[in-house]
């Protein structure tokens, strides 16, 4: 059996430059990057001597990349609205999916996604996982654990703001890219709350404020969870940098601040009646733990989580989240049976990487 997984980067933007790209000399144990995909020549070169990759393939030419047997699987670093249709196309000529968060832009979408990875090339399927890097992450899977455990009681109540400042010509102000809040950093938010509560909301609300680009600049949440459970959470484009989550139990409450950040270490503040303690979990690499946990799940023949499965459970709140923004009112969810939650046996280390020069990039608040 081979023992890396062959992988094409698919769009060489911010994330795949700073993150992904750096990922692989951590995950080498069974991953390796042999193809990259972009529209930009200048960019294949320099990357492609860069990380000494030499198959390089435009847009036009990725089908003929999927059919090279080249390769074992893609990661999918596009705008949100190109996810699906590169999904599906990779899974239907059998080659395994590692797509960026959110999975896609509607549960149609996500489910086209679900049956294409089910079913791969010629009835034997694919592996699909979304790109959730705090389902290996230290800080996460312990407040996760922290909430399950009973120490802060029965967690009642979340809370999170999510900020940053996005500049008007990047993908996430773009609706005809899939931009908006909810599905770039919202959707950190719901996943939390999902995660933390272990349940599935039943009633989602929103407020949709100001514009950026031609999306919102804003957006509040409220989530109904079973049991009165509650999350609620603010997030924009608009605003300073902030990162952080809070869930309130019966006895304490855990406050991770950063909670969402991959460049920073992260935070716990962890009161249980009426005593505080601090603690403080070292910036790591957060991509080549995607990695090696995919690489492993399609070399073992195991199904990856998080999976469709919880890729469409988040997109399904943003979508009634924005539904409910739209109309004024609040929107009932359909049950949604979700067996499969990220637990602390998942996590990996893996050094932090130093970041490198980006070429023809920038980060959403503009900087290069
Ligand atoms: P980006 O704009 O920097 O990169 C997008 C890439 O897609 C660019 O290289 C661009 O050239 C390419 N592209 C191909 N066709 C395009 C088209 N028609 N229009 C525009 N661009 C096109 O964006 P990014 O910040 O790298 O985000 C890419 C994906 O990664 C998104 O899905 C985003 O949600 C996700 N992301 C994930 C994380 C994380 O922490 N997991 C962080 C940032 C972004």
């Amino acid at each position: 059996m081979r023992k890396q997984l062959r992988y094409a980067v698919v769009g060489l933007g911010h994330i795949a430059q700073v993150a992904v790209l750096p990922a692989f000399a951590n995950a080498r144990r069974n991953s390796k990057v042999t193809a990259l995909v972009s529209g930009d020549s200048f960019k294949l070169k320099e990357l492609s001597q860069k990380y000494g990759v030499s198959a390089t393939y435009n847009y036009d030419q990725y089908d003929a990349l999927l059919a090279s047997g080249d390769i074992d699987a893609v990661y999918i670093a596009l705008p949100n609205s190109m996810h699906c249709d590169y999904a599906v196309r990779a899974a239907r000529a059998g080659v395994h999916v590692l797509c960026e968060k959110p999975m896609a832009l509607d549960e149609d979408e996500c489910e086209r996604m679900a049956l294409a990875a089910r079913q791969g090339k010629n009835g034997s399927g694919v592996k699909l996982m979304v790109g959730y890097r705090l389902h290996f992450e230290r800080a996460n899977l312990e407040a996760i654990e922290v909430a399950r455990s009973g120490r802060i009681g029965e967690p009642r109540q979340f809370s999170s703001t999510f900020t940053l400042q996005v500049v008007p010509d990047n993908i996430r102000v773009k609706s005809a890219l899939g931009g908006g809040v909810l599905y770039d950093i919202g959707v950190y938010c719901i996943n939390a709350a999902r995660s933390l509560f272990a349940e599935e909301p039943v009633e989602a609300r929103a407020i949709a404020a100001g514009a950026l680009g031609d999306v919102e600049e804003s957006v509040a949440a409220l989530l109904r969870f079973p049991n009165e459970r509650v999350a609620s959470f603010v997030c924009s484009f608009g605003s300073a940098k902030v990162s952080q989550y809070r869930v309130v139990g019966t006895k304490g409450d855990l406050l991770l601040e950063p909670a969402y950040e991959y460049a920073a270490p992260l935070r716990h503040k962890l009161t249980i009646d009426g005593e505080a303690r601090e603690r403080r979990f070292a910036k790591r690499d957060q991509f080549a733990p995607e990695l090696l946990y995919f690489s492993d799940c399609v070399l073992q023949g195991r199904e990856p989580e998080p999976g469709a499965a919880e890729g469409l459970a988040d997109v399904r709140v943003i979508r009634a989240l924005y539904r409910s923004a739209e109309s004024g009112q609040a929107v009932m969810l359909q049950p949604f049976e979700k067996r499969e939650r990220p637990s602390l046996e998942q996590e990996i280390r893996r050094p932090p990487i130093e970041k490198p020069d980006v070429v023809h990039a920038q980060a959403p608040s503009g900087a290069s």
